[in-house]
């Protein structure tokens, strides 16, 4: 028959800590403590597939475990000398859910289970403490009453509250006997007038009402939804814990608190952690009293600390992990209550794998995969003082992390301005768009009311580093007053705010901030990464600031230059300008002049600090349109400036009108519309090519066409670019290597990608486009409706976010394989935003990619996430 319960402690395991699946990971690991031969108080764990069975079959248990219940309560009962419900000598036990994985916050726990009104009377006599027992009992109907009979705990608290007053008491300690037992009648008739029910006395029917409430608490909405959000739904049921009570609220020398094999905030190697004195675990998650340090312990109790510390040290090095540990002591005695993996900070994490490695306690491989790559990025950016009290005003999209103060401005040229006086600024617009670049660079801090995590302001604000939180739909902004109102709250130009990128939050007023710092154990961690990594990770950067920022984070060249955002830097933009408006391919030609020098010296600068690193060019992108203005006194001002007419202005604004820009006249369609305008970057990257390279530099230019969707594009600009690359070679007399590619961020690509692989080195998924064209959903627009479609359960995860296998990966992998079988040494790598997203990474390990690309603050995190994908795959797929 099918074994359902399984026992722990007191000399008898039946679990162990490889069944986290079947007992969950607090049985697992309590039969894991207890076979180590720890002080764990004895009980029995109800298994996962238990639980799975009651849900299956409609709240029916499976055949044969509450026998078995039976048999391993009786053993408790054997090894405790008590009984359950014994009115003179009664037992007492705790009720604990327990998944695979943890949840916290999803399920609380029942104490003293096990007292009624008759047992209270001898748990008090047994400890010559009156008011202990009463006390207990108090606990007990308030959590059964809450955890278990769904009854508000607040209704509890009130009355625990208002008896205090009436004694005239401040602590709980305070209450004495009498009015703790006037306490209980007066909960025990809120349950009788609340539910029509008296609580129940019976302690078999509270023990099994208590594991019911477990296992259904496995579905209920918040259980589901949490586990929605946080990828969990193949963990298929929770365990339930019996355990006999142990009291850390005997008297003085009892008490209860919680430790770290190391120190969880910096990593150091130090016994870390609070205890309480005369207390139950629940006074110190509420935090009514004040813990003392665990150190503290020594003094009146040495040999218990002593034995804590040692046990601390037998299980990190039994688990090979740093442990959060639970403990009681009672009357003097201690037992352990629980050991987990311990939760750490960014820097503690690669403090610990990194001397754990130098202890010889795990290897290098193990000390990787233990990393949580996003995790890193804390280590990164500015991040808010842990200890300074925010007043968070609204909430958008974390679509930058770190965390930046400055005063509030509106417009980009107010951010210029102030910034270059010397003050710090937060830029604020509803959204951006590539006018507002300068502003985003003078800023310290991004903040937009619309867009999603892949709109202009967030792909920009990583690209530089810079915390930006978007899609603020909470605050409304008026950008021609100055101002914007979230919730009651006002924020006026010149008031400082501070933003959260990390979360998302909008927060009122200057806080203290915390500076980045990339510690040795930091440093040893990457190194490793290149130890084991096969893929390449390289930057997406547009100046040559970004890319030594790349460059200094280890990036291996870079994977996307993305030319346009040269073309609004200074007074440039009025030559680009010049160009879009210029009456014919003379006119423009001459405009575009102007613009071939400063092109050429950009990507000089960039060869300088790519030194001896490939370089990924691709030309002009965006629709023309975009670089002219959209309002009324901006196409005015534009007249004035070029000695135009304002209604050729309009008139060409009106023709560069596109229904959809995102599918319409971009990328190579308009190297193909104005030849001259590919063919100026084409002689400028060229120029600067062969320049640099007499200057004994290692140029690697990779030219890539944005957008194609048949051969036949790329063949006409490809041809072009060879053209141009022949002709400066032979007039800057001299020859640099060089590859053309494509980008391949349509569906039509990926069907013919064995046809465009016949005219390209190599391939780079534009999987920002890519994404919106196989989904058909505009990267700019999805944040209207994608948010709910997460919430909701549709998609698991954004698109835009993580590389969504199933429909662009299978793009992406047809791509890849069609394009090497036309040309097999064919170069293959990512430049959208998810060549920085863990998942993401490896996929594109998975499906053989050469190299990701991403953001220079981002190169960590794909650095990590390819050498843990190396070791995970290590064939590949
Ligand atoms: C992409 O589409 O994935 C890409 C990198 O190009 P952009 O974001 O500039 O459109
Ligand atoms: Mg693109």
């Amino acid at each position: 028959m099918e074994k359902y319960v399984y026992a722990f402690g007191g000399g008898v395991t039946e679990g162990g800590a490889d069944m986290k699946m079947l007992l969950g990971n607090k049985g697992a690991n309590l039969a894991e403590m207890s076979s180590l031969g720890l002080p764990v108080p004895p009980g029995f764990t109800i298994t996962t597939e238990a639980s799975d069975h009651y849900f299956k079959n409609g709240g029916e248990y499976p055949e044969g475990m509450w026998e078995e219940v039976d048999k391993n309560l009786a053993r408790v009962e054997g090894e405790m000398e008590a009984k359950l419900g014994d009115p003179t000598n009664p037992l007492l036990v705790s009720v604990r859910s327990g998944a695979a994985v943890s949840m916290p916050g999803m399920m609380d726990t029942v104490l003293n289970l096990g007292l009624n009104d008759r047992s209270v009377g001898g748990l008090s006599a047994r400890t010559d403490n009156p008011r202990f027992a009463w006390d207990s009992y108090r606990r007990l109907v308030t959590m059964f009453g809450d955890v278990v009979l769904g009854l508000e705990r607040r209704e509890f608290e009130e009355r625990l509250e208002a008896l205090k007053g009436r004694v005239g008491v401040k602590e709980d300690q305070a209450v004495d006997v009498e009015s703790l037992q006037s306490l209980v009648k007066e909960y025990k008739s809120l349950v009788q007038q609340k539910l029509n029910r008296e609580f129940p006395q019976d302690p078999r029917e509270q023990l099994r009402l208590a594991i019911n409430a477990v296992f259904d608490s496995w579905n209920s909405d918040r259980a589901k939804t949490y586990r929605r959000l946080n990828q969990m739904s193949e963990v298929g049921g929770t365990g339930v814990n019996v355990q006999a009570m142990v009291f850390g609220n005997l008297g003085e020398t009892s008490g209860t608190g919680v430790a770290f094999t190391r120190n969880p905030s910096t990593g150091a190697k130090e016994f870390y952690g609070e205890f309480l004195m005369n207390a139950q675990g629940e006074d110190i998650v509420a935090g009514t009293r004040t813990a003392e340090p665990i150190s503290s312990l020594k003094t009146p109790m040495p040999e218990v600390y002593q034995a804590l510390e040692g046990i601390a040290q037998k299980l990190e090095s039994h688990y090979k992990d740093m442990q959060d540990l639970e403990f009681t002591i009672q009357a003097g005695k201690l037992y352990m209550l629980q050991t987990r993996t311990g939760k750490r900070t960014a820097a503690a994490a690669t403090r610990i794998a990194t001397e754990m490695e130098k202890e010889g306690l795990i290897d290098k491989a193990t000390a990787l995969l233990r990393l949580d790559p996003e995790q890193m990025e804390q280590l990164l950016h500015y991040r808010i003082d842990p200890n300074s009290q925010v007043q968070v005003i609204a909430r958008g999209l974390a679509a930058s992390p770190g965390a930046a103060v400055g005063k509030a401005v509106f417009t980009a040229e107010g951010a210029e301005q102030k910034a270059a006086k010397g003050e710090q600024v937060i830029l604020i617009r509803m959204e951006t768009s590539p006018d507002d670049i300068g502003g985003m660079y003078a800023a310290q801090g991004i903040l937009t009311a619309r867009g999603g995590l892949t709109s202009h302001a967030a792909v920009v604000a990583r690209g530089m580093g810079k915390c930006c939180v978007a899609g603020c739909d909470e605050i409304r902004v008026d950008e021609e007053q100055g101002r914007f109102t979230a919730d009651s709250v006002e924020v006026r130009e010149g008031d400082f705010i501070t933003l959260n990128g990390s979360t998302g939050e909008v927060i009122l007023g200057e806080t203290n901030l915390v500076k980045p710092e990339v510690s040795d154990h930091f440093s040893t961690i990457l190194d490793w990464t290149d130890e084991v990594k096969v893929l390449g990770v390289r930057a997406n950067a547009d100046t040559p600031h970004d890319a030594q920022v790349a460059r200094d984070y280890g990036a291996e060249g870079i994977g996307l230059c993305r030319t346009e955002h040269m073309f609004f830097e200074g007074d440039r933009i009025d030559s680009v300008r010049a160009m879009i408006l210029a009456k014919g391919e003379g006119e423009r030609r001459s405009a575009l002049k102007k613009l071939l020098p400063i092109q050429t010296q950009d990507f000089e600068d960039i060869f300088e600090v790519m030194d001896g690193l490939p370089v990924t060019i691709r030309f002009l992108d965006p629709p023309l349109h975009e670089f002219l203005p959209k309002t009324e006194d901006g196409m005015e001002a534009l007249a004035r400036n070029m000695g135009m007419s304002l209604d050729h202005i309009k008139a060409t604004v009106e023709e560069l009108t596109e229904f959809n820009p995102m599918l319409g006249h971009r990328g190579c369609r308009l190297g193909l519309s104005y030849p001259e305008i590919y063919e100026m970057q084409a002689e400028a990257i060229f120029t600067a090519a062969c320049r640099k390279a007499r200057e004994g530099r290692k140029v690697l230019p990779e030219i890539m066409i944005p957008l194609v969707a048949d051969v036949a594009e790329l063949r006409a600009n490809r041809e072009m670019v060879r053209r141009f690359g022949k002709e400066v070679m032979r007039r800057e007399k001299v020859k640099v290597d060089y590859l053309i590619g494509t980008m391949i961020e349509l569906p039509r690509a990926c069907l013919t990608a064995r046809e465009i692989a016949a005219e390209a080195d190599f391939f780079s998924f534009g999987t920002n486009d890519l994404t919106q064209t196989v989904y058909g959903l505009s990267r700019d627009d999805a944040g209207r409706f994608l948010p709910e479609y997460l919430t909701k359960g549709y998609f698991s995860r954004d698109p835009f976010v993580a590389i969504d296998r199933a429909g662009v990966g299978e793009m992406i992998h047809m791509a890849v394989k069609k394009g090497r079988a036309r040309r097999r040494k064919l170069k293959v790598g990512i430049c959208g935003e998810h060549g920085g997203e863990p998942s993401s990474v490896e996929f594109c390990h998975q499906v053989n990619l050469d190299y990701v690309s991403c953001s220079p603050f981002r190169v960590v995190i794909a650095r990590l996430a390819a050498a843990q994908a190396a070791l995970r795959y290590p064939a590949g797929k």
